[in-house]
């Protein structure tokens, strides 16, 4: 076993603080990476206070935006060679037999995916603990391969944010022309407006943020409406194709239903702590569409890594070191984030 610096949260209601981790070495099929960079996801945010109904594994190391280089190989890894510049996203196994698996949408494993952390090994093992740390154990087949022309530290937010808004915006066909609104201009949405962006799509800015609309045209979007404002519902009824919403906290699903056309679809990505009403109504009068999305697989990952090297898109970053962690947190549920953090893991290395 291997001794691995790392942060927890050591319960729901404590705050991350350095922490020592057990990580095997590579067994057959396995690599071992050196972790540079991890994105902070407001999911780890949720996970490491118990917001989702009290499901935490703890001590929780969070981080599932890993980027990093191969260190060690297992015995039969070919794939791979030392130094290579790889990623490691949302799932570290899968039961690979079921249908999804076999699909290549691992994140819908009939059995339930092995998530990077907050997880057990399959059989019911040891707890699984993410990227806020300096080494990572993986198979080879959830291992994404970073291509070479995207910067490794705006790479890192790829792994979550830029797989979970590419995956429904192919899946859902969204296509040049069509009318896309994103909702919340974090990390999600920011890589939502990117993506889009670049498919053709005539995106519009929804955020609670008026201090974001410059920033909002800059990424893509050809509008940005402030949502605080009610004459935006009123201006935007009945207008888009798609809402993409990346909402982290407790808002209203109607008003932003009351906005996509006939036949348009919203695709829920944002988690929110509590449940929220939906009015039948809101989907009946015009045959709307309400969808939600997860992630993205491992072949999709790869292809959504590949289309941002040809599209030259990466994400926005602010790096930290991992002792701002806390403050990062805080800053992220007040909307303050421009628009992803990204922990440099020499900090942690340094620290230990
Ligand atoms: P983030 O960077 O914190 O961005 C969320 C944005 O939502 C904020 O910047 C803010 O944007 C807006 N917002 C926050 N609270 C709001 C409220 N009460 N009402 C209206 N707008 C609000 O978070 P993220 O990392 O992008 O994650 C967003 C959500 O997606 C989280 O719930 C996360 O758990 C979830 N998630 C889901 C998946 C999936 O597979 N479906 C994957 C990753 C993350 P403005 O300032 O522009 O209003
Ligand atoms: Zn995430
Ligand atoms: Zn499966």
């Amino acid at each position: 076993m291997l001794n691995i610096p790392a942060y927890a949260a050591e319960t729901g209601q404590s705050p991350l603080q350095p922490y020592t981790i057990e990580r095997r070495e590579p067994g057959p099929g396995e690599v071992l990476i050196d972790i540079l960079y991890c994105g902070v996801c407001h999911s780890d945010i949720h996970q490491a206070r118990d917001e989702w109904g009290g499901t935490g594994i703890f001590p929780m190391v969070p981080g599932h935006e890993i980027v990093g280089r191969i260190a060690q190989l297992g015995e039969g890894v070919e794939r791979f060679a030392p130094g290579d510049a790889v990623g490691v996203g949302c799932f570290v196994d899968s039961c690979r037999v079921c249908p999804h698996c076999r699909g290549g949408e691992e994140q819908y494993c009939d059995e339930g995916m092995t998530a990077t952390y907050n997880s057990r090994e399959r059989g019911g093992g040891a707890p699984t603990h993410g990227g806020y740390s300096t080494r990572i154990t993986v198979h080879q087949d959830y291992v994404l391969r970073i291509p070479e022309s995207l910067p490794l530290d705006r790479a890192a937010p790829l792994l979550c944010a830029g797989i979970t808004t590419y995956s429904p915006l192919k899946h859902y066909g969204v296509k040049a022309g069509d009318r896309v609104a994103v909702v919340g201009l974090g990390g999600l949405g920011h890589m939502a407006v990117k993506l889009a962006a670049a498919m053709g799509a005539e995106v519009t800015v929804l955020s609670t943020s008026e201090s974001k609309r410059e920033a909002a045209l800059q990424l893509g979007a050809r509008d940005f409406a402030a949502t605080r404002d009610p004459a935006t519902f009123k201006e935007l009824a009945n207008r888009f194709d798609f809402i993409v919403d990346t909402v982290s906290g407790e808002h209203d699903y109607n008003a932003y239903l009351s906005l996509l056309t006939v036949d348009g679809t919203m695709i829920l990505l944002g988690i929110p702590e509590a449940p929220a009403p939906v009015a039948a109504g809101m989907l009946i009068m015009r045959r709307r569409k309400l969808v939600g999305s997860l992630i993205g697989g491992i072949r999709e990952t790869q292809e959504m890594l590949d289309f941002c090297a040809a599209h030259g898109v990466a994400s926005d970053i602010e790096l930290i070191d991992i002792a701002d962690i806390n403050e990062a947190y805080e800053r992220m549920i007040a909307g303050d984030v421009r628009y992803r953090f990204v922990i440099d893991m020499a900090s942690l290395e340094a620290a230990a």
